[in-house]
């Protein structure tokens, strides 16, 4: 491991010499810390660092922290141990895309079984898009996997093959990299000497700093990201900035943060201020003068905010009691998920051996699941009547087979919800049976796929939870008949219709298996018929 590590800093080292606008690494001057605090934090020393000897023990009692305590993951030790610059990027560059708007459990699998598959970033541009997606398959917000995908591309056309080596260029050269990945990716894999300010950053610094304004605000944002460049560590900037994000996620948790644990409380001006409320409240309890003889300093220390109220940091709302710290950061009230319903059709046909085959078709290649498939489906503009309903997708799956059906053939099968970050969707979902399969057109937007390929194949989790209500719907029927027969034969009058689906909602999803082409089973359908 150390033959590594060494290999590894050998690697940051050459990767410093070619980086253009990275910092020199030497330990700053406490002049050069002030400086900086100095440009950083115009409106009130309060809600920054002013001493340089803070900066100074609050790196290193993070960095201790973090190097006792730190989970290991596999890209953390692909970034320690690949002495490849272009591979390290590329690795960190993966992950960082991933863990966008995705906890670290579930991106774990996913990030070992890509790098397995697309080690460098010349596999992942001789990759299909479609086999992007199906690798992605459940991991949500598809259009991660097509940046990155694209992006591979471009590197590999434009760029020689090589990723870009400075935080501009990344932030410049690669689809979907923002202010956040590229510095994530320019500290971890290339050495840069940068902050990196994600959702866990803004809230351990709003917390350590009391900056309870709204944290999308232009003076905020900029306020964290100074911040966030004053703290970093100049020799270990990947390490700081990731010690600062699993500070986040594992201490400083948005609920129940566990101060008692937190290895920098004694800087953390919210954490003060609870501690100073408790102290005047057993006080008054006691019966003693509220006087201010405790150590700690308050929240109204601020100057701005006590002086003028102009502060732009300070909240604009009071302290709230029962929240202690999690009074920070504020975020604007958010807006509820739009709420749509799709009208969707699992058309079936008898495929060859007796399988059933389903109609899937793809999806524009832009907005939403760009480029994924599903079954049949239409907007639905407002609540409409069930006939209704039946007649347009009537129309929709007949202008797809390129045959006329009739509204008949159609059943109403229930309600599938699924939950979007932005979208609260509902799926009305109705069947249709085809009789002797085979004729039905089969053209690059739509396809016939068996039960179990669809279950393996890049469709979303959506799509899976409606087959789900299909078969358990279909599977209900089927039994239903079978004993109506079996009463039949044996003279036993029923008056029960057989279970309808009406009632049926189902919320949860199954996933997993491995994940297999699309490509190779529309194949080996087409092959069967
Ligand atoms: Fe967060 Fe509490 Fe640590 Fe402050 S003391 S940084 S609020 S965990
Ligand atoms: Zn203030």
């Amino acid at each position: 491991m150390s033959r590594l590590r060494s290999a590894m800093d050998k690697g940051k080292r050459v990767g410093l010499q070619i980086v253009e606008t990275v910092k020199p690494k030497r330990k700053k001057s406490k002049t050069a810390v002030k400086e900086e605090e100095t440009n950083a934090s115009p409106s009130s020393t309060y809600h920054s660092f002013h001493d340089p000897a803070d900066v100074l023990l609050l790196r290193s009692q993070l960095l201790n922290w973090y190097d006792k305590d730190k989970r290991e993951l596999p890209w953390r030790t692909l970034a320690l141990t690949e002495s490849d610059l272009n591979i390290r990027t590329y690795a960190v560059w993966v992950s960082e895309i991933m863990l966008q708007q995705t906890q670290v459990a579930t991106v774990i699998d996913y990030y070992n079984r890509w790098m397995k598959r697309w080690p460098t970033v010349q596999d992942l541009a001789t990759a299909t898009l479609e086999e992007v997606n199906q690798m992605w398959a459940g991991l949500g917000y598809y259009s991660r996997g097509r940046r990155l995908h694209e992006g591979a591309q471009k590197v590999v056309s434009e760029l020689k093959g090589q990723m870009p080596c400075t935080v501009d260029s990344l932030l410049k050269q690669l689809p979907g990299v923002g202010r956040y990945t590229a510095a994530a990716i320019g500290s971890i894999a290339l050495g840069q000497v940068t902050g990196a300010v994600d959702g866990n950053v803004i809230r351990v610094l709003c917390r350590l700093r009391a900056i309870g304004a709204d944290s999308t605000s232009p003076a905020v944002t900029e306020a964290l990201w100074s911040l966030a460049n004053t703290l970093v560590a100049p020799e270990r900037p990947g390490d700081f900035n990731q010690v600062m994000m699993e500070l986040g996620a594992r201490v400083c948790t948005p609920k129940a943060p566990l101060c008692s644990q937190c290895p920098v409380r004694s800087h953390c001006h919210s954490y003060c201020k609870v501690q100073v409320k408790q102290e005047k409240n057993s006080k008054k309890l006691l019966g003693k003068p509220d006087r201010k003889t405790s150590a700690l300093p308050d929240i109204e220390d601020c100057s701005r905010s006590s002086h003028s109220g102009a502060c732009l940091l300070c909240p604009s709302e009071p302290w709230d009691h029962e929240l202690g710290v999690q009074n920070f950061p504020r975020k604007p009230a958010k807006k509820p998920p739009r709420t749509e319903r799709t009208l969707t059709c699992v058309v079936m046909r008898p495929g060859e051996e007796g399988k059933a085959e389903f109609l899937l078709t793809q999806r524009p290649n832009k907005g939403l699941l760009a480029g994924l498939w599903e079954f049949p489906s239409l907007l639905l503009e407002e609540k409409s009547p069930e006939m209704k309903q039946k007649r347009a997708l009537c129309a929709e799956v007949s202008r797809i087979l390129g045959t006329h059906l009739t509204d008949s053939l159609f059943q109403y099968v229930g309600e599938v919800v699924h939950i979007f970050s932005h979208i609260h969707q509902t799926y009305v979902v109705h069947s249709v049976c085809l009789k002797g399969g085979g004729a039905h057109t089969q053209t690059e937007n739509a396809q016939w796929l068996t039960g179990c390929a669809l279950q393996e194949a890049a469709v979303s989790t959506g799509v899976k939870k409606i087959l789900k209500l299909y078969d358990a719907v279909h599977g209900q029927k089927e039994q239903a008949s079978k004993e109506g027969k079996g009463q039949k034969r044996a003279g036993i009058k029923n008056d029960k219709r057989p279970q309808t689906a009406k009632k049926t909602k189902l919320s949860a999803a199954s996933s997993g298996g491995k994940q297999l082409s699309l490509s190779s089973f529309f194949n080996t359908v087409k092959q069967e018929s």
